[in-house]
């Protein structure tokens, strides 16, 4: 094995996930991060990214992301044949103007809102008069932290492959970890249990679920822990506002530990929460009732055996 292999080996990768957004999963990621001094730091929620907003990056590097195709027509070259057209079965392609292409036909035009890049029309064409350019789709960012390296992104709006974007958000998250000899990286997961969700965690060392005592959280944190536990990811999974419903928290531990996840504590709901976010500070850089309860939850992540 290379070195840079055996370095990669060790990164112990720590993902925050929750079955659904707004249950604290990045409130507390970003004080994991403040609580493990110096490690990398991946924001995979690419679709609404914001631990950016509490830890305050200091962007180095900006790339686009570029992915999926769009076909666009070059009318010199169409001779209105209406192939493209007969051959879309998205309905992507319109006809603009009747019967004036240079083989009699009509002019044509792709939406590109409508176009799935399926490429048929491109294999159909007859004279070659269709481009097809990859699709600039976002742009991801490695920026600096008082927490350490950060890769983040922006997935530009109603753009799809998320997936693909969590998978390079992470991928260089870890190369940026072995430069820099840390071995800790610290992922912000997507909310969800879909493609993002499952790009974020797999082959991670350790998964912490945040769930939420109600209905919903209960049904979420579920479907989250059949997820890690088809990858035979080790998980954790923590309470968040755990006052505001015991007995449904209960039931929610005790759910998960059926379902093979260990108990890693409870946080209190705590308004402190919501100043801190005003402050673009994390929860533990504040004297509040829930900063004492991440502390805690955090010796579990850092002492946690599988
Ligand atoms: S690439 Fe596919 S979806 Fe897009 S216009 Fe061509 S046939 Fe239609
Ligand atoms: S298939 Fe090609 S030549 Fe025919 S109408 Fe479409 S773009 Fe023009």
């Amino acid at each position: 094995m290379s070195d840079a292999a055996k370095t990669l080996s060790k990164i112990r990768e720590v993902v925050v996930i929750s079955g659904k957004g707004g249950t604290g999963k990045t409130s507390l990621a970003a004080s994991f991060a403040y609580l493990a001094g110096q490690s990398a730091i991946a924001d995979c929620d690419v679709d609404a990214a914001n631990l950016h907003l509490v830890l305050r990056p200091k962007v180095r590097e900006r790339h686009e992301f570029r992915c999926g195709h769009e076909a666009v027509i070059r009318d010199e070259d169409c001779i209105g044949c209406g192939e493209c057209l007969k051959n879309c079965r998205f309905g992507a392609i319109t006809v603009r103007e009747q019967g004036e292409g240079q083989g009699g036909g009509g002019r044509f035009s792709v939406d590109p809102i409508a176009c799935e890049g399926c490429g048929v029309c491109v294999h159909f064409c007859p004279v070659q008069a269709i481009d097809f350019p990859e699709c600039l789709c976002g742009e991801w960012m490695v920026s600096d932290t008082r927490c350490g390296p950060m890769v983040h992104a922006r997935l530009g709006v109603a753009a799809e492959n998320s997936g693909k974007l969590v998978s390079l958000v992470r991928q260089k998250a870890r190369q940026l970890a072995e430069e820099r000899g840390l071995f800790l990286l610290i992922v912000d997961g997507p909310p969800g249990i879909g493609c993002p969700v499952i790009a974020s965690v797999t082959g991670a060392s350790l998964v912490i679920v945040v769930s939420e005592p109600t209905v919903s959280g209960e049904h979420d944190l579920e479907r989250a822990l059949v997820l890690t536990r088809h990858f035979a990811i080790p998980s954790l999974v923590c309470v968040n506002k755990w006052d505001l419903n015991p007995q449904m928290t209960e039931r929610i531990e005790h759910k998960a530990q059926l379902a093979g996840a260990q108990i890693a504590g409870r946080i209190r709901y705590d308004f402190g929460v919501i100043k801190a976010q005003l402050e673009a500070c994390t929860v533990v850089e504040t004297e509040t009732v829930a900063a004492q309860d991440i502390c805690q939850i955090w010796q579990c992540v850092v002492n946690f055996k599988r």
